[in-house]
């Protein structure tokens, strides 16, 4: 089924549409599942709000410069929009409209209170200092202050954004409103009002759905090779948790390249080695590094991509090894390459599920926030747990019983609570 012919905003370009084509795709594919809130279709094909902001700032040579930022809210039916916050010379509005929308969807796929949003600026934040960078952000959160807070639209940390972004977003908003406000973004440190477990939220939900689906197809974790794409924030929570499981992390790939270990490369010893500040990856010891292309090919039974959009297409997707593909990242796979994961037997983990431990968590988090009382880290974990077991349940039986690929089935259950909420508030005025 296609795009209705309205259905795509004048103001995206129709040749560069990027990860919003993926989305898209999605879309048209649960659309023939939806029943009669498929009338609804089209509130899932525009965004609701796309806040296009000038950044300007002082350099710490005088000079100015001005970068572009965004904020998408894609839908808020379902309660405040919820989403983070990058940082990436490739961000376009169009991608962080897909961010955006798979926002939406996994927000209801784990039914939390909440919308789709995202939110990013076009820099390399390695070129800036340090107070350059604080600058930007605090320029940014300004602009983009007119619609965010704890009731509208929460951020949060994504790709090159941290818990020091996050400390500095919420002072600037706290100051512009007059009044200390955690609530407006989550992923923040400790000292003002993090939660306990944010950090490892992401990869340690990767794990937990890799779990639940590896009892299901009778593999052990016990001696299982991952191989891992990216090592931030997702890929290195990821590579400790499965580790610490009894898993092999095989081989790592970041920008620096790829390294691979058959024997299992301790993720806890590299994090080390990279804090200490004694070289890239390629510099750990008892590694060899490949050629970033062979990453592909690795033999083992978990690949995880944990980095961009978008990596795993129809040129590489035929040398994938892998029982279990992980989507740690956002949008890492292509519909083209997921049909051909598909008809090999490979079961894809998708990213509204594999990697919503880390929005899981924020919600905790923001929930800490409005009532000032603070849980422990194992109640966290537990909860956490509880969650993505219950939603990975609930996606899985309905794939068996309407035999559907897993990210078909998480969107059913999503976009059935988002149109639903949309359908019962009605159209205002
Ligand atoms: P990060 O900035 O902490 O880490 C990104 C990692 O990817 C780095 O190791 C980097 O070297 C690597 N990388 C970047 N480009 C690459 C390339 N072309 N090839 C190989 N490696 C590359 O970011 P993150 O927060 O870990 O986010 C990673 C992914 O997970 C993104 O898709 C993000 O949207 C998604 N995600 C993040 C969170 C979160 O809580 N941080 C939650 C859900 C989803």
């Amino acid at each position: 089924m296609s795009s209705s012919p309205n259905a795509l905003p004048s103001y995206l370009n129709p040749l560069e549409l990027g990860p919003w084509a993926t989305y898209l795709e999605q879309v048209d594919r649960v659309l023939p599942h939806l029943g009669r809130l498929s009338v609804w279709a089209d509130t899932l094909r525009r965004p609701k709000r796309a806040l296009i902001v000038d950044v300007p700032i002082h350099m710490d040579d005088g000079t100015v410069h001005h970068f572009e930022g965004y904020r998408v809210q894609h839908n808020v039916s379902r309660g405040p929009g919820k989403g983070g916050v990058r940082y990436h010379p490739g961000v376009t509005l169009s991608e962080v409209m897909a961010l955006a929308g798979w926002m939406t969807v996994k927000n209801a796929a784990i039914n939390l209170p909440y919308g789709g949003a995202k939110g990013g600026i076009r820099v390399d934040p390695k070129q800036l200092s340090l107070s350059e960078l604080e600058r930007l952000t605090r320029r940014y959160t300004s602009e983009i202050g007119i619609i965010i807070g704890p009731e509208r639209d929460i951020p949060a940390p994504d790709v090159n954004t941290n818990e020091r972004v996050m400390a500095w977003m919420m002072d600037t908003y706290s100051m512009n409103v007059g009044a200390t406000s955690p609530g407006v973004v989550t992923g923040k440190p400790l000292s003002l009002g993090g939660s306990l477990g944010r950090r490892d939220a992401t990869g340690r939900g990767c794990f937990v759905v890799a779990r639940e689906a590896m009892q299901r197809l009778g593999m052990e974790m016990k001696g299982a090779r991952v191989a891992l794409q990216g090592f931030g924030n997702v890929g290195n929570a990821a590579a400790r948790v499965f580790h610490d499981h009894g898993a092999r992390i095989v081989a790592i790939q970041d920008v620096a390249g790829t390294i691979y270990n058959p024997a299992g490369i301790d993720p806890h010893a590299l994090i080390k080695f990279l804090a200490a500040g004694q070289g890239t990856l390629l510099d750990f010891p008892g590694i060899e590094s490949i050629d970033p292309a062979k990453f592909w090919e690795v033999e083992c039974e978990i690949l995880l991509p944990a980095a961009l959009e978008n990596q795993i297409t129809v040129e590489n997707a035929g040398r994938i090894r892998a029982r279990l593909v992980v989507e740690g990242a956002n949008g890492p796979t292509t519909p083209q390459a997921e049909d051909l994961l598909l008809a090999r037997g490979t079961l894809i983990l998708p990213d509204v599920l594999a990697n919503a431990g880390g929005v899981t968590v924020s919600y905790f988090e923001w929930v800490q926030n409005a009532s000032s009382f603070f849980w422990t880290e194992a109640d966290i974990n537990a909860r956490l747990d509880r969650a993505l077991s219950e939603a990975f349940r609930a996606i899985w039986d309905l794939a068996q019983e309407r035999k559907l690929p897993l990210r078909t089935a998480a969107f059913v259950i999503a976009c059935t609570r988002v149109l639903e909420a949309r359908e019962l508030r009605g159209l205002y005025p």
